[in-house]
């Protein structure tokens, strides 16, 4: 049986390498030149943590981790103004929080498929799906532009390719139908300053702003991990915008205080940069294209679940799948994998929508309310409240 999987990130690394090792044929195509270095820290909890048990991805992604202390939330002078025991809440979560890079899960998921015999997945970077079909005869064709744009063939098109899915918008429809941003822009980078990354180690640190706020964390190396959310409710465009996102950074983070300048100085010109969304669908599988991860079931980041998910549902496609022999099979395991997936997907949704209601502040007295609120969380009861927000249906 032979797969195509566009995109190389978290969801589609790792439904190729549960149909590799399946003994499927995967032709998984990346549009980028090579794995993705962009992106922040990363909570990983729920479903992606037995899945990853599961699938033996668990110690990759163990090694890779960060293990902070705390959260800080600072004013404009760098001061303190409240902080979260981060322990207390990797507890509540039932004491499996990993903190990940990005990149580094999206690494991990790319040296898992040394487990797959070689040559069973075949991940063609700089390859970009531009035409897909469903096939009468129950198989699929995707025109990929690339190195040697060509049309493949396979039994099933996976759409692991994120919020702007491309599959999604060949075979669903488009992406106006389906995608919901939240009211806000995210923007993440890495950059290199041995000076600031000695200041933040093992902290979250995260600025009390009202209406935008930075946060900035300490990576092994000189490197610190940027991340900047804005509010963005005029726009509805959920692309990249036209204007270079490291200006209207600048204008959007001016007056923060002297980290936040700095980090400002240190923004390449094309950082990550999109809005903060989720993708709701009402069905996932057509025929035998299925959407898997952000393209399907985004959850936004600030649900803190997107890698998570990403690898519980990859690992659930892949072992599904990975039975099938015929049309008739690969349309049961479609079944089974949306009627398994969804109600996970949408607990998760609708904390993430719960999540972006109090994210960003919007007054004085909102943030009051949440500084006082992440000082009583040593209060049993509170603590509850506020992990549950963060992590929603998996604290008890
Ligand atoms: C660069 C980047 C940085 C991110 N940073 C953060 C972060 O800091 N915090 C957070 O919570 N979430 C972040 N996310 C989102 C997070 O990665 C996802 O929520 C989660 O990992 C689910 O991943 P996914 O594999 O479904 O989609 P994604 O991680 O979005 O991966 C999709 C992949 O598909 C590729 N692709 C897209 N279109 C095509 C096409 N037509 N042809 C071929 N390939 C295509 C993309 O290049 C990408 O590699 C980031 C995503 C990206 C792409």
């Amino acid at each position: 049986m032979k797969a195509i999987v566009v995109g190389a990130g978290i969801a589609g690394l790792v439904t190729a390498r549960q149909l590799g090792l399946a003994g499927w044929d995967v032709a998984l195509l990346e549009k980028s030149d090579g794995p993705r270095p962009d992106g922040y820290m990363m909570d990983f909890f729920g479903p992606g943590v037995d899945a990853a048990e599961r699938i033996g991805l668990y110690p990759r992604l163990a090694a890779a981790a960060y293990r902070p202390d705390a959260v800080e939330y600072v004013d404009t002078r760098g001061r303190r103004t409240c902080s979260l025991d981060y322990g207390q809440f990797s507890r509540l979560a039932g004491g499996n929080v990993l903190s990940l890079l990005r990149p580094d899960m999206e690494r991990a998921a790319l040296a898992a498929l040394a487990d797959v015999p070689a040559g069973r997945v075949r991940i063609r970077y700089g390859a970009r799906l531009a035409g897909a079909w469903n096939d009468d005869d129950g198989g699929v064709r995707a025109a990929v532009v690339g190195p040697t744009g060509e049309v493949l063939t396979g039994d099933v098109l996976v759409g692991a390719d994120g919020i702007h899915s491309e599959v999604r918008a060949r075979i669903f429809g488009p992406e106006r139908d389906y995608l919901h941003p939240l009211g806000m822009r995210a923007a993440a980078f890495i950059a290199e300053d041995p000076k600031l990354a000695s200041r933040f180690r093992n902290r979250f640190v995260l600025t009390d702003s009202i209406g935008r706020m930075a946060g900035i964390y300490s990576l092994r190396t000189d490197q610190v991990a940027a991340f900047l959310v804005y509010r963005d409710a005029g726009s509805t465009d959920s692309g990249p915008l036209a204007t270079s996102a490291r200006e209207r950074l600048r204008n959007e983070f001016d007056g923060l205080g002297s980290t936040v300048d700095r980090l400002l100085e240190l923004c390449p010109e094309y950082p990550y940069d999109d809005v903060v969304a989720q993708t709701i669908m009402p069905v996932w599988h057509r025929g035998a294209t299925v959407l898997v991860g952000d393209a399907g079931g985004a959850v936004s980041l600030l649900a803190g679940q997107g890698g998570s998910l990403a690898i519980a549902g990859g690992a659930l496609l892949g072992d599904l799948l990975g039975p099938a022999s015929s049309p008739d099979g690969v349309s049961a395991a479609l079944g089974v994998f949306e009627e398994r997936w969804r109600p996970q997907v949408e607990a998760a949704q609708k904390a993430g929508r719960r999540a972006a209601r109090s994210f960003l502040p919007a007054n004085r007295v909102q943030r009051l309310a949440r500084r006082w609120v992440i000082r009583a969380t040593h209060l049993p009861g509170v603590d509850r409240l506020v992990a549950r927000q963060i992590l929603g249906q998996t604290v008890k």
